[in-house]
């Protein structure tokens, strides 16, 4: 019977099968034997993040709150998680070791933009409590969870998804700026301890990019702009002229960062993102030059 060398997986998404993976061996064995749990996989970056470890030969859990995206092949399985919930995290990480063996990689990418007014006088702290439980909370528990595994194996990697918004003030409401400048300080902390067991924590910086977490927060603030629209406007954020920040450029720093060759790479803050925070950018385009 003929094999064919791709499994798909959406009308735009396919999936080397793997006798047929061994063609791209240079491209697609940077994860081979390791075995991966991803938070927020449903969607967006960690579902991108999801795939591109699978491609390289790891098995991968994915965990949500969301639905099962679906099949993503036999070195894929889903388990739903809440990470406001210790325990679900605990579960995840317990059943990603009795499905595939062991944990190297805890990718704790979970995270929600916040609704509440701008100023600080107005901030709801009930939207800053829901915050910084998912988007730090959810982060340590991660950690944690997966250290327990990691620690008595003395090896180990493990990743948060942190944001520019947590270098620079000004460019999100204050409850997701501080709970992403949480994380980055997260990642410095637990490096600290987590070295001298041979398990290296580090978290990227992503510039903007329109998944549906951003694009659910602008149309809340700007409901009658046409989407389209409205993912040019977070593009054109982009300082680099001719490139826009996209989850698959997110996937692969997550994939240099847990692979071998980043083996000496720990405490890192791994920012993508075009040298927006390099320099002071006086170019941002505005809602108004969209109508
Ligand atoms: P997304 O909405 O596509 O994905 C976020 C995922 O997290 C969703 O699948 C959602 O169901 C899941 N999630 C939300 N709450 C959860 C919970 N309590 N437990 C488990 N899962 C939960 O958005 P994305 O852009 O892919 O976001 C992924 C990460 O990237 C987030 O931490 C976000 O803060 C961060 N980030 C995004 C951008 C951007 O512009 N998109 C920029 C910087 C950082």
């Amino acid at each position: 019977m003929l094999r064919t060398p791709f499994r798909k997986l959406s009308a735009s998404r396919v999936l080397l099968t793997p006798p047929f993976q061994r063609w791209f061996s240079q491209e697609t064995s940077k994860l081979e034997g390791k075995v991966a749990l991803i938070t927020g996989a449903a969607s967006g970056i960690g579902k991108e993040t999801a795939i591109k470890f699978i491609n390289n030969g790891a098995k991968v859990v994915l965990a949500d709150i969301q639905a099962d995206p679906g099949r993503l092949g036999p070195n894929a399985a889903f388990v739903p998680c809440d990470v406001t919930k210790e325990s679900d995290i605990s579960d995840a990480v317990d059943f990603a070791v009795s499905e595939f063996g062991h944990l190297d990689i805890m990718y704790n990418n979970a995270g929600i933009a916040c609704r509440t007014p701008p100023s600080i006088v107005d901030l709801d702290m009930a939207t800053f409590d829901r915050t910084m439980a998912i988007n730090v909370r959810g982060v340590v528990a991660g950690i944690k969870h997966g250290a327990r595994v990691m620690i008595p194996r003395q090896r180990g990697c493990i990743l948060c998804t942190a944001s520019v918004t947590g270098m620079m003030g000004g460019l999100a409401q204050h409850a997701y700026s501080v709970s992403k400048s949480g994380v980055i300080g997260v990642v410095r902390s637990m490096a600290s301890e987590m070295c001298k067991h041979g398990i290296r924590v580090n978290c990227i910086s992503p510039m903007a990019i329109p998944t549906p977490f951003v694009m659910d927060e602008i149309r809340e603030y700007y409901p009658g702009v046409d989407p389209g629209r409205l993912a040019k406007m977070v593009s054109d954020f982009s300082a680099l002229k001719g490139a826009a920040c996209e989850p698959s450029d997110i996937a692969n720093a997550a994939l240099f960062l847990a692979s071998d060759d980043a083996k000496f790479v720990s405490g890192h803050n791994l920012v993508v993102d075009g040298a927006f925070t390099a320099f002071k950018n006086l170019t941002l385009p505005t809602i108004d030059q969209l109508s």
